[in-house]
């Protein structure tokens, strides 16, 4: 660097740290589209956790582990299916193979967009400089932190050494017992997943029921399902103390039970990633939980400094971090000024069966306004002929007043890929008259979207 601000020059015109969703995004669309000359660091692998220890291979783990359900359901249909065990040497020797070559495509992604790319950590030296772990420095016009966030683990887990989700992905052998801590996201997927793959699963939740800030009826629906399933889930229940033993971790629970499980993994929320970055001596702020406060156009209190993805503890999901990373480089190179939208956004919960959501829960909806619920419970046509028990769960949550649907929550096979059409229409201010208007696509689950005549309840 040969000086500081507009009149000066730097190395490059925008330097991120953080080879995640979000960060490499907005490199590669500040580089590829508007021509900005860009540099990216990474101190671990290439994709951040979506794609290395996140939704990718948490994502081929719930395939693998569905096929055990599979195989019984293919016997009802007329198969003769016999089963072996689940291999999880040979799936893992696979899920390594796939995920070197997802980090690849995302390294011939900033290549190809002339990115050029640090392997390496780097730390904010000045509002324009980075200095990386070699201890050499770099300068740029501007700074974008995307470092994520990592899972955290209160004292009693740290010291009995109990695993998180990262470590889930670099197992050796499967577990024949695991006990999983906390009723969030990634503990209610992981707990399906394994109780899939054969293993015997007990999860402990603290509250009084799982998926805390979702909608209470599907929240109920999905844990009587994960029950009936075959998971020990508790809740009301937490950890005293745990120690290691001769074949694993000896637990003693709130509720007085002692046992020992092989493996324990606490999937107890994560915190962004911003320790040691050097932000808060350049005066950035950053929040409660470490996280760095932004504007609405992702910038920091530091004017050349801006900070997108779970760093920021917004919205902590990958489509979320893409959209704030490419509104940040359209605003920023390409002269446009755009705010990534936060509003209704639809997510996905990969327990077995999915839970897919997005908007207004009815006890968010009923707090505010008049409402309607629209809802049914069946149990759909593949399942029931197989002779399961599962149940699909459809809500619609409505304002009576301008009829607008302000929710939609489903629990079903295949809910993730439903709700995300649904929040099109939702996004688009359908109504429940605009929903009752489409004609029903026969014979599939989502039909009872557009055939919910009467309202279950008002509020
Ligand atoms: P969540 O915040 O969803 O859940 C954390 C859970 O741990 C809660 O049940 C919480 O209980 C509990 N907890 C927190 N601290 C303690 C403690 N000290 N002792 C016992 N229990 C505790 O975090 P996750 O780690 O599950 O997921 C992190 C984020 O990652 C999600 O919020 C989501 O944004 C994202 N994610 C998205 C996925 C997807 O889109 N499918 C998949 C996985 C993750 P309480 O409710 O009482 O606070």
């Amino acid at each position: 660097m040969t000086g500081d601000g507009d009149a000066m020059t730097f190395d490059y015109d925008l330097f991120v740290i953080g080879g995640g969703s979000g960060g490499v995004r907005a490199a590669r669309i500040a580089a590829s589209e508007y021509g900005a000359k860009v540099a990216l660091a990474e101190e671990y692998r290439m994709g951040g956790t979506c794609v290395i220890r996140g939704c990718v291979p948490k994502k081929l783990m719930v395939f693998a582990s569905s096929y055990a359900a599979a195989m019984e359901d293919a016997r009802s249909y007329g198969w003769e299916v016999t089963a072996g065990a689940f291999d999880w040497t040979a799936f893992r020797a696979r899920l390594d193979a796939e995920l070197d070559r997802l980090e690849g495509v995302y390294r011939a992604g900033l290549d190809g967009a002339g990115v050029t790319i640090h392997d390496s950590r780097a730390t904010m030296e000045d509002p324009h400089t980075v200095r990386l772990a070699t201890g050499e420095t770099v300068t740029a016009k501007h700074i974008l932190i995307a470092t994520g966030g990592r899972p955290f683990l209160p004292e009693v887990a740290v010291s009995a050494g109990a695993m998180t989700s990262n470590d889930i992905f670099k197992m050796e052998a499967l577990p024949r017992s695991v006990l999983i801590v906390g009723g969030g996201f990634i503990a209610c997927e992981f707990a399906c997943i394994l109780n899939g793959m054969g293993v015997n699963v007990t999860q402990y939740y603290r509250g009084e029921q799982i998926l805390r800030g979702f909608d209470g009826e599907a929240r109920g629906h999905i844990a009587e399902l994960m029950r009936e399933s075959g998971v020990n889930l508790h809740v009301g229940t937490d950890v005293i103390e745990m120690k290691p033993v001769d074949g694993g971790t000896w637990v003693k629970s709130t509720d007085g039970r002692e046992a020992v499980y092989e493996q324990v993994v606490y999937a107890t929320g994560r915190v962004p990633n911003t320790e040691g970055l050097g932000l808060d001596k350049l005066g950035v702020k950053l929040g409660r939980k470490g996280e760095v406060v932004v504007d609405e156009w992702s910038q920091t209190a530091v004017p050349s400094i801006y900070a997108v993805g779970d760093v920021t503890d917004r919205i902590n999901l990958t489509p979320v971090a893409i959209r704030e990373g490419h509104a940040f480089a359209d605003t920023v190179f390409g002269a446009k000024a755009v705010k990534a939208d936060h509003d209704l956004v639809a997510s996905a919960v990969f327990t077995q069966p999915e839970f897919g959501t997005v908007g207004m829960t009815e006890e968010e909806a009923r707090d505010q306004r008049p409402i309607e619920v629209y809802a049914t419970s069946f149990r759909p046509m593949q399942s029931a002929f197989a002779g399961r028990p599962d149940r699909v769960m459809m809500k619609l949550v409505v304002c009576t007043e301008t009829r607008k649907v302000l929710g939609c929550h489903i629990v079903a096979p295949g809910a993730g890929e439903m709700i995300q059409l649904a929040a099109i229409a939702i996004k688009m201010g359908a109504t429940k008259e605009d929903f009752d208007r489409t004609v029903a696509v026969h014979p599939v689950m989502a039909e009872e979207l557009v055939t919910l005549r009467k309202p279950v309840r008002a509020a």
